[in-house]
């Protein structure tokens, strides 16, 4: 029997919905939510990503702006500007656009961010609050909409065993983080490319999650009858269409939905639920804001 779709663009809207609310109620106290994105140079899909940030901001009644720079643009001048939108009242999340150029330092520009503002959750000091469990951290933003779509699925991840394929500290590594804290309580193991015998492992899960980057890898050979597939993977395959191409997941859709009982598309999947997160964690640090300013810190 077919799988059971688990849509991210409709659990990705309730959550707009829900952030447009939250935006409206910190606005009624006076402060107007607002996110800038950093982009440094001209990437295409860096450049279409971030439109999108700006416009789904805007259209949670936030403040969304997109601040550019050239792309030789010294490392200087980038943490510069950050310590400038650090210091601004009316910027709460601050994200910059990923990939930097070559010649930049991604490390130390993610370290230069305030963790208040960090609502991309990459900061040090937020992936050790979201690894310690503490409530105040700013999880990533694809990792914790994976954990929204099962729950909103109706997953239950205690004493589920999730398989995550992938170990990289935007998605694999946040989301053992996630899936490890009570309440989740979810069993664990991280599988990557030096996992020997990967499909030994994939077919244990009762959740699989592949954030892998390899077009259609996890084949249905590899899935548990039954699992639940979350398929984290954009890969622009190149194909005869108009366009020249199209986006596959790293899950072979076809077969494995034939296997699984819920699954992911791409696009329509874990995509969508990555910008919905980073607004809503964009209003929590404009939350925030007023409640340390309540607290008179
Ligand atoms: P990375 O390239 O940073 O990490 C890929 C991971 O996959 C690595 O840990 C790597 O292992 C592992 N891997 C590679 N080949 C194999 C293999 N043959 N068997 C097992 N593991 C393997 O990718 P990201 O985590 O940044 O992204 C993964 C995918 O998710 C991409 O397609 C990306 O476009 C997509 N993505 C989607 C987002 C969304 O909003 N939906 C957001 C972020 C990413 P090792 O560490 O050993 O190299």
């Amino acid at each position: 029997m077919p799988a059971e779709l688990i849509s991210g663009t409709a659990v990705a809207a309730r959550v707009r919905e829900e952030v447009a609310r939250d935006a409206a109620a910190v606005i009624a106290r006076g402060v107007t939510p607002g996110l800038t994105v950093v982009l440094v140079g001209e990437d295409p899909a860096s450049t279409v990503y971030v439109r999108s940030k700006e416009k789904a901001c805007r259209e949670a009644g936030m403040n969304g702006e997109t601040i550019r720079l050239a792309a030789d643009s010294a490392q200087e001048v980038l943490e510069a500007l950050i310590d400038r939108l650090n210091a601004d009242p009316a910027v709460h999340g601050i994200l910059v656009q990923s990939p930097l150029p070559k010649h930049m330092d991604e490390n130390a520009v993610v370290r230069r961010i305030r963790p208040e503002k960090d609502v991309d959750g990459f900061h040090p000091v937020n992936v050790g609050k979201t690894l310690i469990g503490e409530p105040d951290a700013f999880a990533p933003c694809t990792p914790a909409g994976v954990q929204e779509l099962l729950r909103v699925a109706g997953i239950d991840t205690r004493g589920a065993h999730c398989v995550i394929v992938g170990r990289s500290n935007i998605v694999g590594k946040p989301m053992a983080s996630l899936l490890i804290q009570q309440g989740a309580d979810a069993t664990v193991t991280i599988c990557h490319s030096r996992t020997r015998d990967l499909a030994s492992h994939t077919r244990q899960a009762d959740i699989l999650i592949a954030a892998v980057g390899r077009p259609s890898m996890i084949t249905a050979d590899m899935v548990k009858p039954g699992a639940v597939v979350i398929d984290v993977g954009i890969n622009r395959v190149n194909d005869a269409s108009a366009k020249g191409y199209h986006l596959e997941g790293d899950v072979d859709f076809a077969g494995v939905s034939q296997v699984a009982s819920h699954i992911t598309p791409v696009p329509g999947g874990v995509g969508p639920m990555t910008i919905a997160m980073l607004l809503r964690n964009t209003v929590r640090a404009a939350e925030r804001t007023l409640e340390r300013q309540a607290a008179g810190a």
